[in-house]
């Protein structure tokens, strides 16, 4: 594998067949998202199945992600769309109130007019439509149109920079959360994570059903920046979703935000997704923009594990070629290097120590390979944020979950292979499979980090042996 960013994509009505999932895993895909807010639990259950399938027949470590709805605010059913125009009055109400004039729709967040202050602004459907905030009352606010359009059925609403009292989980969570668990998801996505404390509530609920996913925490709006340190402490992954995100915060912000992130996340050690709109116009096109190339560039540049497409390849007329996108454009950038927040992490144990020394000495080698030995990951994924410039870096260890759960992880390519009770046997096994799948030849120096010496004995050490 030459490519070291990995890529993330949404399952949805372009791509539910085995085929087309079997097509896009041979196209360089290594994780799955079930996007929960439209899956239905059986669709969910059935897609993953497939994805365990095909994977399988590969011998391909292929990731599953449940992304939850999370808190979302959302208008509520209407017979029709209103056409709204500029100075339109729009009321949006508590479920259990009456319309007052003719323009009104119900929220589901019956919280909404405590949170909310005139002047605020509104956006719904994400962006589609900007409105301001006239008047609050006990059980409704009314707003004031501010750009016109089309305003349907349960459409997302954002409030940039209010601050809102909503759970971490819904009901809606904690049901789809129990069929993540039950599908044996590798990773759970919580959405509008604001908090430390939501990331804690939604392992703690997760680990409650006895699931063993890793947390992803999607930073979707200001809260979450203001918190960010606590979140990425407290997460495996982050994903910056700047869908919601994009609207959440002035948008001249938004590429500031996402280089922030990314380097914060190398500095405290939590792996990092960039998501959303990195192919938008491939939904219909079958070449992406001049500006979206140059967005993919930037992500894979930044050194972020994995870019995430949405739209592009769960409703997109050309999921394959969005793949094919991803991985052309990222292969081309990763030749010139990146932009090296890996030199920033900052060395807390003596483990990541242990990674840093493993990483250089195997950089300072011509033609060196990076190896591995990891029992649960976290040597694997602390040596991978060094983002170690040697083109071959791999991992080996025990647990089929482990390799799925690295394959978002960048640079990184897994092994499943049960430890020997003695370190020689081994390395010598890790070096027939890489051997074997013709990624060594004959003298080639491989760097051997591993924290696991042997079932009796653990030490954190650096071995230099020549295939
Ligand atoms: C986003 O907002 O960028 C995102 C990934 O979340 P969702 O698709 O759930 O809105």
């Amino acid at each position: 594998m030459s490519r070291k960013t990995k890529l993330i994509v949404t399952l949805g009505p372009a791509t539910e067949s085995s085929e087309m999932i079997g097509k896009l895993i041979d196209g360089g895909v290594n994780v799955f998202r079930l996007n929960m807010s439209h899956a239905k639990h059986e669709w969910a259950a059935e897609m993953t199945q497939l994805v365990r399938k095909e994977s399988k027949k590969r011998h391909a470590h292929i990731a599953v992600l449940f992304d939850l709805t999370g808190p979302s605010i959302r208008t509520g059913d209407l017979e029709k769309a209103y056409e709204l125009k500029e100075g339109d009055k729009v009321e949006f109400r508590r479920a259990d109130v009456s319309a007052t004039i003719p323009l009104s729709t119900t929220v589901n967040y019956p919280g909404l007019m405590h949170d909310v202050k005139e002047g605020n602004t509104l956006v719904v459907d994400n962006g589609a439509l900007l409105m301001r905030i006239d008047k609050v009352l006990d059980d409704r606010i009314i707003c004031d149109v501010r750009t016109p359009g089309s305003m349907g059925s349960r459409r997302h609403i954002n409030l940039p920079g209010v601050r809102l009292n909503l759970p971490a989980l819904t009901e809606k969570d904690h049901k789809d959360l129990a069929l993540a668990v039950e599908c044996d998801a590798d990773f759970i996505a919580g959405s509008f994570v604001r908090d430390a404390a939501h990331v804690r509530e939604l392992r703690d609920a997760m680990k409650a059903l006895e699931g063993e996913a890793q947390i992803v925490a999607k930073i979707e709006d200001q809260e979450a920046i203001k918190n960010i340190d606590a979140i990425i402490q407290e997460s495996d992954v982050i994903m910056i979703a700047r869908g919601d995100l994009g609207i959440e915060v002035d948008f001249e912000d938004l590429p500031i935000l996402q280089r922030r992130i990314v380097k914060r996340c190398h500095e405290l050690g939590t792996r990092v997704i960039v998501a959303t709109q990195l192919l938008e116009s491939m939904i219909i096109n079958p070449t992406p923009t001049r500006a979206e190339v140059t967005d993919v560039m930037n992500a894979a540049y930044e050194e972020a594990d994995s870019l995430m497409l949405s739209g592009e390849t769960s409703v997109g007329r050309y999921p394959e070629r969005c793949v094919e996108a991803i991985v052309r454009i990222a292969t081309r950038i990763e030749r010139t290097g990146g932009h090296g927040f890996g030199q920033n992490v900052i060395l807390r144990d003596e483990r990541q120590k242990t990674a840093r020394a493993a990483v250089t000495l195997a950089d300072s080698l011509a033609d060196a390979l990076l190896v591995v030995l990891t029992r649960r990951g976290v040597l694997a994924n602390q040596v991978a944020l060094m983002r170690p410039r040697t083109a071959a870096f791999f991992a080996f260890t025990p647990k089929e979950r482990v390799c799925r759960q690295l394959s978002l992880t960048r640079g990184i390519r897994a092994f499943q292979m049960p430890f020997r009770s003695n370190i020689e046997e081994t390395v010598q096994l890790a070096t027939e499979q890489l051997r074997e799948a013709g990624l060594v030849r004959e003298g080639t120096p491989i760097v051997i980090v591993s924290d696991i010496l042997s079932d009796h004995f653990a030490a954190n050490s650096i071995l230099l042996h020549h295939a």
